[in-house]
C-alpha cells in the first residue's frame, strides 16, 4: 500500500505499466491540468516546436509518470526516463542528452534531489539547448560546448519547495497534481478491473476508491489485493461484502489512512494534547522527515479535515478524535 513505487514488487510494477493510460482521453481526473496542457501540446505540435519544459509537482501516486508517458505519445516524441538521485555526475546527463531526438522528452522524477553540480549542468540545456563536454583530460583537458536537440525536461517532484528558484524558473509549465475524490477514483478502479478481466460491483468500486487515500496507485493496488481475496474466498467476482472483508484483512482505515497519517495523528492527540504542535516536534516523535509530513502526509490529512495549520503549529480536529476513538478532553469542543 505503499503510495512510492519503489516498495511495489516487481509483479506489481509490471501491472502498474498495464493500467497505465496511454492517451490524454484514457487520464481519469486532474481536468483543469489536463485542458492546459493539451493547449500546450497542440500549440507546440502547430509550430513544430519541443514543448516548453513541465514541471510537475504532488504527492506520489498521483499520475506524474503517467502524464509524462502521456505527453509522449501525444507530442509523437520519444521519452527517455531518470532520476535525480541516479544521476551522479554531469557526465551521466550528458550521456542521455546528447541522445536525444528533436522533440523527445526527458522525464526525471524526484528533480527536486538532483546534486548540485548536475543541476547547474542542466541549466544550459534547458535553455539554450547547449552543454559543455570536456574532452581528454590531465593537461590536455578542454572543454568544447555541443549542441543539443530541442527536447522537452519533464520534471516530477514531490517536494517543490526543495526546488532552487533558478531550476523552477526555466519551467515554462508547472503544474500542481491534487489529490482524486471518490468519484474519480471509483472511474479508476473500474478501469482497471476492465483491463485485469475482473469481474466488480460498481459500488465495490466505490468502496475500494473511498478508502484510497486520494491516490489512484492506492486504489490500483487494492483491487490487485481484493482481486485476490474474491478468488481465494469467493467467486472471482468482487461485490462490496468481498470488497469489504479484503479491505479489513488488509487493515485499511475506514477512511484509507496510513499507518504514518494515523500515527501523525495519534502523536498529537496523545503526545500533544491534540495541539497545537509544531511541524518539526511531531516529525521528530513519529521519526519521519519534516518535508515529507509537509508535503506528502498533511496535505491529504487537512483536505480529509483531520489535521488543521494554523500559525501556532497543527492540531488535531474533533474528526480526528472521532476517528481515532480519542475522547477530547478539556476545552470546548466544536
Ligand atoms: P507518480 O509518478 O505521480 O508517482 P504514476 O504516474 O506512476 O504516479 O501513477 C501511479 C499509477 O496510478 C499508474 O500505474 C497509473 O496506472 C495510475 N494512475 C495515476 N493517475 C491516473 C489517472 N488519472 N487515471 C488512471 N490511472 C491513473
Amino acid at each position: 500500500l505503499d503510495p512510492n513505487l519503489e516498495n511495489l514488487t516487481p509483479t506489481d510494477r509490471d501491472i502498474e505499466k498495464v493500467l497505465r493510460p496511454q492517451a490524454f482521453e484514457d487520464f481519469t481526473g486532474q481536468y483543469k491540468i489536463l485542458a492546459n496542457l493539451k493547449v500546450f501540446v497542440q500549440a507546440a505540435k502547430q509550430r513544430g516546436e519541443a514543448l516548453d519544459h513541465v514541471l510537475l509537482h504532488g504527492p506520489p501516486g498521483l499520475g506524474k509518470t503517467t502524464l509524462s508517458h502521456i505527453i509522449a505519445n501525444e507530442m509523437g516524441a520519444g521519452i527517455k526516463i531518470t532520476s535525480g538521485p541516479v544521476l551522479d555526475k554531469p557526465g551521466d546527463l550528458a550521456g542521455l542528452l546528447t541522445n536525444l531526438e528533436t522533440g523527445d522528452i526527458l522525464f526525471i522524477d524526484e528533480i527536486h534531489r538532483l546534486s548540485p553540480l548536475v543541476e547547474e549542468y542542466l541549466y544550459s540545456a534547458m535553455e539554450d539547448f547547449k552543454i559543455d563536454i570536456m574532452l581528454e583530460s590531465g593537461p590536455n583537458a578542454r572543454s568544447v560546448q555541443i549542441s543539443l536537440n530541442p527536447f522537452t525536461l519533464v520534471g516530477a517532484t514531490t517536494r517543490s519547495g526543495l526546488l532552487t528558484a533558478p531550476l523552477r524558473a526555466r519551467f515554462g509549465i508547472n503544474l500542481r497534481l491534487e489529490y482524486y475524490d471518490a468519484k474519480l477514483l471509483t472511474t479508476i478502479v473500474l478501469r482497471s478491473a476492465s483491463i485485469l478481466r475482473t469481474g466488480i460491483r460498481e459500488d465495490a468500486a466505490y468502496e475500494i476508491a473511498r478508502r484510497s487515500r486520494g491516490t489512484p496507485r492506492i486504489a490500483n493496488s487494492l483491487l490487485r489485493r481484493t482481486r485476490d481475496f474474491a478468488q481465494v474466498k469467493g467467486n472471482g467476482q468482487i461485490d462490496t461484502d468481498i470488497a469489504r472483508y479484503a479491505l479489513n484483512a488488509l487493515n485499511v482505515d475506514e477512511h484509507g489512512l496510513d499507518e504514518m497519517d494515523n500515527k501523525i495523528l495519534l502523536t498529537i492527540i496523545d503526545k500533544f494534547k491534540g495541539g497545537p504542535v509544531g511541524l518539526k516536534t511531531i516529525a521528530t516523535a513519529v521519526g519521519e522527515d519534516e518535508g515529507t509530513i509537509e508535503e506528502v502526509y498533511e496535505p491529504f490529512l487537512i483536505q480529509e479535515g483531520f489535521l488543521m495549520r494554523t500559525s501556532r503549529g497543527r492540531e488535531a480536529t474533533e474528526n480526528a478524535y472521532k476517528h481515532l476513538g480519542r475522547l477530547k478532553l478539556g476545552g470546548n469542543p466544536s
